[in-house]
């Protein structure tokens, strides 16, 4: 039986949208192959998680929380090695954020297991899992099948989508997350976000990004001014990270972040395909450029064929007016 457990990350008792993406997806692949899907939570509101875990499909919610409120690798890890070790899960997805980044090699070295980080797909078929992932900055893609069980895999955030399936609060339990052998060897004293508390694109519900068409790092600010506004994450092209006018950070596409906001603006923009796997799923998309035969209008829901520097200051300032 292909039980899969999936990773709930919380910060500060903020739940990660990619943790629901993941249920959500577990829940399809466990319906066509039996098999069922746990939520683990270490530290934060387990009700909270079991009540949304529930909705997006899990069967069971599994919470540790002694000394695990804030984030740490080795306490962690151990917790997450403890669990395997005591409900043997098949596979277990973790969110490719940076805390999944870091917490994934770490339990999967205390357990010996397969590591696969990065993967924008997943299937079970003759009985193996078939992991994607893009290679080579994303020029190719491998399926990498996984030959331990547990196998410990990190989903890029939006790769999939939140399915509300509408189910009751997972049924909750707690384990014993080993943190009493866990001799922590270093201890996180206090966390200072570089990002001065702007939205994190990947968790966004309105991204604005601005490409090429901005023509210089001192434009990004018409960017940033809409996504204020409409308190939004603000993203790039790789044409404008590329050329130095704002941090990687923000780069959208298929060697930056994959996005899946509700409402997804891209101006100056020109729908390269490598941008359009970072954004497309988004679930509404309006495109502002000057040039009409540009490709970003082939998926866009709402065109608007102009100079974003004439746009984007009106756009602004009505946005501010409609919201006070
Ligand atoms: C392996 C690989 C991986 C890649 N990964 C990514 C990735 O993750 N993300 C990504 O974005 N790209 C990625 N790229 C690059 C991608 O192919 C494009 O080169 C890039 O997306 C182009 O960025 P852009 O649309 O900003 O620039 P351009 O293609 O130069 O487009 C600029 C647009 O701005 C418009 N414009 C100009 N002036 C104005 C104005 N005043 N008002 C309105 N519109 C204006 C133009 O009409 C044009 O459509 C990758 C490429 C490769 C080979």
């Amino acid at each position: 039986m292909p039980n899969i457990a999936v990773f709930i990350e919380q910060r500060d008792g903020a739940f990660k949208k990619v943790a629901w993406q993941m249920i959500s997806q577990a829940r399809k692949l466990a319906d066509a192959n039996g098999g069922e899907v746990w939520g683990v939570l270490l530290g934060g509101d387990a009700a909270a998680a079991a009540a949304l875990a529930g909705k997006h499909g899990a069967h069971r919610l599994f919470a540790a929380a002694d000394g695990l409120e804030r984030y740490d690798s080795e306490r962690y890890g151990t917790a997450l090695a403890a669990f395997c070790r005591a409900q043997n899960p098949d596979l277990v997805l973790i969110g490719a954020t940076a805390m999944g980044r870091d917490l994934g090699p770490t339990a999967a070295a205390k357990l010996g297991c397969a590591c696969v980080s990065d993967a924008i797909g997943l299937k079970f078929e003759g009985g193996a899992w078939e992991v994607r992932r893009p290679v080579f900055a994303g020029k190719c893609f491998v399926d990498v099948v996984p030959k331990t069980a547990p196998a410990i895999v990190a989903i890029r955030p939006n790769a999939f989508m939140a399915a509300d399936g509408g189910g009751a609060a997972a049924p909750l339990a707690s384990f014993d997350a080993g943190q009493a052998q866990a001799a922590p060897k270093a201890v996180v004293r206090e966390i200072v976000s570089a990002d001065g508390g702007r939205v994190e694109l990947t968790e966004a519900d309105i991204v604005v990004s601005g490409g090429r068409g901005i023509k210089g790092p001192e434009n990004y600010a018409l960017i940033e001014d809409l996504a204020a506004a409409l308190n939004a994450a603000a993203g790039a092209s790789r044409a404008v990270v590329d050329a130095g006018w704002v941090d990687y950070s923000h780069q959208v596409g298929q060697t930056g972040k994959t996005v899946g906001p509700n409402l997804y603006i891209a101006c100056g923009i020109s729908g390269a395909i490598q941008h359009l796997a970072g954004m497309s799923s988004s679930k509404c998309i309006v495109a502002i450029n000057k040039d009409a035969a540009a490709p970003i209008f082939k998926v866009a829901d709402y065109g608007l064929v102009g100079d974003l520097f004439e746009v984007l200051p009106e756009l602004t300032k009505a946005v501010r007016g409609i919201r006070g």
